[in-house]
């Protein structure tokens, strides 16, 4: 048989209907402890919820399933999930990564290293020499982020998973932009998968999230699921019933959001008051033909743009849309509109006339419209 498609994988990827009464949807398992038999053995799998819990296995199987690894671990947020990664670096071991990052992971890198003693290199990664020699300089992880927060930056993850494994390093790639929709990190050899849940995944703007998914090595796997267990992160039953429901529509919504972010681009690209658009699907962008190759479900649904007057400027278009709601986050069905440096507030170093826009599933015509008069 043909392997299943996208949209047939989103919905029954790890869904078990109830097999006692037959629900369709997936009861949500709220309990702590589960029953020992007789002999003291656990024959159905569970003994504390901390440890492994119904609806996790479900959220857990579906994601490694959407991305192709041998399985994933889903934490409290995006930051637990990659607090967990970064929990694998040593002291002494040597962290290299993009400076264009989402900035709360900026901080986790800084922070983290500091407190352990390990080392980092924070580059930039459109400069392929300089991500030669900090990988070949000894490097035990190497941070992705593709396309990048806010910038929709878009790095070579060939190019760079050959540099890190021939280096020793195993390779990370936060796939929250792209989602396993548009992106498959596992297919040019990444060793981890990162996902902000709260994203796309989620996509209701109703709950908070992270996972990991680990691409071949079991042994990594397990020492990922000691230390969810240990550091107590899980993510709680109701949260991850939350996703692997909206994981079941998740094809639809980001196809359908992709194909209004290049709508949306493409007016903006056309507009007197807008000195730059960033969207990787614009034929404009410096990647356009790296993303197309590595994006071959889509260029994904942020974008980001520079107004034409500076920071009053920017801050007067976001004042005036109605669809596009300001308000930070992304990944949503509904479209948001943020000033990006004001939320990252001192030491940002985002232009100061940058709007990211998150699109949602509105008519594209619509969003069109809320723009132009906005900019008017
Ligand atoms: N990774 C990316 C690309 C993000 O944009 C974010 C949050 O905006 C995170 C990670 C952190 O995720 P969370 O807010 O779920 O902790």
């Amino acid at each position: 048989m043909k392997p299943a498609g996208l949209n047939t994988r989103c919905v029954h990827a790890a869904h078990s209907p109830d097999t006692a009464i037959g629900s369709i949807a997936e009861p949500i398992y709220l309990s702590t402890t589960f029953e020992r038999d007789a002999d003291g053995e656990y024959p159905r799998g569970y003994r504390y919820s901390r440890e492994g819990s119904p609806n996790r296995t479900a959220l857990e199987g579906c994601v490694a399933a959407l991305e192709g690894g041998v399985g994933a671990v889903a934490f409290a947020s995006g930051l637990a999930a990659n607090m967990a990664v970064l929990e694998l670096l040593k002291a002494g071991e040597r962290l290299v990564a993009p400076r264009e990052v989402y900035y709360g992971t900026l901080k986790q890198f800084y922070e983290l290293t500091r407190i352990r003693g390990a080392g980092l290199e924070v580059i930039d990664f459109l400069d392929p020499p300089a991500i030669e020699t900090a990988i070949g300089g000894g490097a035990r992880l190497v941070w992705n982020e593709t396309p990048t927060n806010p910038l929709l930056n878009v790095t070579d993850l060939k190019r760079v998973v050959a540099l890190a494994h021939e280096a020793g390093a195993l390779v990370v790639c936060d796939n929250t932009f792209a989602t396993p929709v548009c992106q498959r990190p596992f297919a040019f050899g990444v060793d981890l998968v990162i996902h902000s849940a709260t994203k796309y995944l989620g996509g209701h703007s109703d709950v908070l999230g992270g996972i990991v998914v680990v691409h071949e090595d079991a042994a990594l796997l397990e020492r990922l699921r000691a230390w969810q267990s240990m550091a107590g992160s899980p993510l709680a039953p109701f949260d991850c019933w939350l996703l692997r429901r909206s994981i079941s529509t998740l094809a639809l919504r980001v196809r359908a959001q992709c194909r209004g972010a290049l709508e949306v681009a493409q007016f903006l690209a056309g507009h007197r008051a807008v000195e730059r658009v960033f969207y990787p699907g614009l034929a404009s962008h410096p990647a356009h033909a790296l993303a197309a190759a590595q994006m071959p479900g889509g260029f994904g649904a942020m974008l980001s743009v520079c107004v034409t007057g500076g920071r009053e400027a920017a801050m007067r278009v976001a004042s005036r849309t109605h669809l596009f709601t300001r308000a930070t986050s992304l990944g949503g069905v509904e479209s948001l509109i943020e000033h990006r440096a004001s939320i990252e507030g001192p030491g940002s170093r985002t232009p100061q006339n940058l709007l990211r826009l998150s699109v949602g599933i509105e008519e594209p015509e619509d969003l069109v419209a809320d723009l132009a008069q906005a900019l008017a």
